[in-house]
């Protein structure tokens, strides 16, 4: 092929079909992405202007306070960090994620509607369809009108959510013929949160980082007399994957120790998983007991995290790189991080500002530069 081959009339326009098509191509998909994007748009909410990233100074920002304990790599700040740090600098230091998760939110729609259904069951008294009426409605309640009309027609639509309560409490595990019954002490048989300090110092304040988190159910088997922490999950589905992730899993274990430094005699942590899928709903169980060899493992492993995350708030203050995962286990996670456009962009600043909000119309498309390689 000679030189001339390359400037071929031909050879030009079917190039710049190329690109015209792999530019509309990737429009559309930011389109798209944006609106199914809802946004927590809290700063809105509080009535308070939208951070501006010009007035941003990444020296003002605090390291935090305490480390989370809850699932998903957005609510816990060590499984983020570990997933990648650049998502723990953009979303519990920079604090920019805006954008409300469907299965976290419809994840935090169950657990609200199970720990009502708990309490009104075994603490008020009420009876099995009591406690699921009660429980369902604190669901319905928590998903929100507004976010039921934005995911209407998903599997963990509103709808979806309260069949799945449903299912849990009357197929699943039914509250009065369960196996397992509230470990009553001190109150905290049915959720209780935890705030124990680490032996690592904040490096602004010198006192203890937290170690924060929730427990759904302290439980005892009535059979054996042996106590575990129940965590209900749901899931798309179950299954031999869905028990094995759990094997050497940290939030299990911090529940573990968190619970014994109560004293009380946990022995692990029972998950509780229950499948939601348009055809139907599915429940299993996982045991997963913890040796004292696992727990000091996991301690000290966390507190090395902590150093981790600390040097990681020192380079993000000082301007300097902070390192991108740029993987797909992590960049994929619970339905495609926040941050892919951000992350794909030579102006990330573009992606952060103005915060989006989830039930107003899709905004113009600002391409943050991505395109202009092409
Ligand atoms: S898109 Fe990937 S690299 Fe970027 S913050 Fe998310 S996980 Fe990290």
């Amino acid at each position: 092929m000679g030189a001339d081959s390359l400037i071929d009339p031909e050879y030009l326009a079917d190039t710049a079909a190329n690109y015209t098509f792999a530019i509309e191509v990737l429009r559309q998909r930011l389109l798209k992405q944006r609106r199914m994007e809802t946004t927590m748009n809290d700063t809105l909410a509080a009535g308070q202007p939208p951070l501006a990233v010009a007035q941003f100074d990444p020296a003002t920002v605090d390291f935090p306070a305490d480390i989370s304990n809850s699932g998903g790599s957005a609510a816990s700040g060590r499984e983020a960090f570990v997933a990648c740090p650049t998502k723990w600098v953009n979303h519990h230091l920079r604090k920019l994620e805006r954008t409300v998760n469907i299965h976290l939110h419809a994840g935090g729609s169950f657990a609200k509607g199970m720990e009502v259904a708990r309490r009104v069951f075994f603490k008020d008294g009420g009876t099995e369809e009591d406690a699921r009426q009660a429980g369902m409605q604190a669901l319905w309640d928590f998903y929100g009108d507004e976010y039921a009309e934005v995911w209407q027609g998903e599997a963990k639509s509103r709808d979806g959510m309260r069949g799945a309560l449903s299912s849990y409490l009357t197929t699943g595990w039914p509250l009065a013929s369960d196996y397992l019954e509230p470990f009553e002490s001190e109150g905290k048989g049915v959720e209780f949160d935890f705030a124990i300090p680490l032996p690592i110092n904040h490096p602004q304040t010198g006192e203890p980082i937290l170690y924060k988190g929730r427990i759904d159910w302290l439980a005892r088997n009535k059979q054996d007399g042996s106590v575990w922490v129940v965590d209900d999950k749901t899931t798309g589905s179950l299954g031999k994957q869905w028990h094995k992730q759990w094997d050497l899993d940290s939030q299990p274990t911090g529940y573990v120790w968190a619970a014994r430094q109560f004293g009380f005699p946990v022995a692990g942590v029972i998950l509780r998983g229950t499948s939601i899928l348009k055809r139907g709903y599915g429940h299993e169980e996982c045991l997963q007991p913890r040796t004292k060899y696992q727990i000091d493992d996991w301690h000290e492993q966390l507190v090395q995290d902590l150093h981790g995350m600390i040097t990681t708030w020192t380079a993000f203050q000082e301007g300097r790189r902070v390192t991108k995962r740029l993987d797909k286990s992590a960049c994929n996670a619970y339905g495609g991080c926040p941050y892919v456009q951000s992350c794909s962009s030579p102006n990330p600043e573009a992606w952060f500002t103005p915060p989006r909000d989830p039930l107003a119309k899709p905004l113009p498309v600002d391409m943050g530069g991505l395109l202009d390689d092409l």
